[in-house]
């Protein structure tokens, strides 16, 4: 039996992106999948592909009770939740401090800093009863922005510290019942968004530019997709992980060895 076959998942911001990258591989490994995400649509299409393997929620990961609903309904239908994965997240398109105003940095700090660091708290605090019983374990996908400069603009790289602080004292404080770590990717073609109070101060970026960006810049020459960083979720999620907690895995062709 795989290791996955009957476990169930629970993961934030599932409909697209490297979200749905991860849940496309658990799904494969013979896992329940549980989404909680904003795209009507994006959810819709999972479920058109994978039926009752899913449940789809439409929802806010800002919304406490939105995660509650999910780890409900995870456990209602499959009878267990093993892993939590925090991956919803909004960018702040890299804008510059000294170029946007008072206050739409204001305004992009409530907005930002809720999705990216309070919607991680919720999903781990709404899963947290469930996960014990299983002596299951959350991973939350965090970014190079979490632990150097120029991987966003300030509150984009503030949020990611954030979230290394909040999966390092979980770590702590949920030994020895579940584990918690992080998977790192580096800059990833995706559709990950602009948040709207930021837009007017950034230029938009089109995807071959991003391309080129992303290949220059890290040692391996990779225009990162999304499904190359399925890898450490699965490692992280399997008991072969068992020793590790507080730990995040970069998945950057080697950014993190240049130090920027
Ligand atoms: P994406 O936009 O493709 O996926 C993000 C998903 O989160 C979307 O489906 C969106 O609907 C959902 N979402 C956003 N806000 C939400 C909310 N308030 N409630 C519910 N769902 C919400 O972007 P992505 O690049 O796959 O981003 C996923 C994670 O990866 C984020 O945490 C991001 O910071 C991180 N990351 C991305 C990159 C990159 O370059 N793309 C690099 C490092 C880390």
């Amino acid at each position: 039996m795989a290791e996955f076959d009957g476990r169930s998942l629970y993961i934030t911001g599932g409909a697209s992106g490297i979200g749905r990258a991860v849940v496309d591989s658990f799904l494969k490994e013979g896992a329940y999948v549980t989404i909680l995400d904003r795209s009507k649509d994006g959810l819709a299409a999972i479920k058109e592909q994978y039926g009752e393997q899913v449940i789809c929620i439409e929802g806010d990961v800002t919304h406490f009770e939105d995660h509650e609903k999910a780890v409900y309904q995870a456990v209602e239908t499959f009878g267990r939740l093993d892993v939590f994965i925090a991956n919803a997240g909004v960018f702040d398109g890299f804008a510059k401090f000294e170029n946007v105003t008072a206050e739409a940095m204001n305004d992009a700090y409530e907005l930002l800093m809720n999705i990216n660091v309070k919607g991680y708290f919720n999903g781990a605090k709404a899963s947290l009863h469930e996960l014990k019983k299983t002596k299951g374990n959350i991973i939350f996908t965090v970014s190079g922005a979490g632990f150097y400069p120029d991987g966003g603009g300030v509150w984009y790289t503030a949020s990611k510290h954030a979230q290394i602080g909040l999966m390092r004292q979980l770590a702590f404080e949920l030994a020895p019942d579940v584990r918690v770590n992080a998977v790192s990717p580096g800059g990833t073609l995706t559709s990950l968004n602009v948040i709207t109070p930021l837009r007017p101060f950034v230029k938009e970026i089109d995807n071959d530019t991003k391309a080129k960006s992303i290949k220059t810049r890290n040692p391996l020459r990779i225009a990162m997709n999304a499904d190359d960083h399925v890898g450490p979720y699965l490692l992280l999620a399997s008991s072969k992980s068992r020793a590790i907690t507080g730990e995040a895995i970069s998945s950057d062709g080697g950014l993190a060895i240049r130090g920027l």
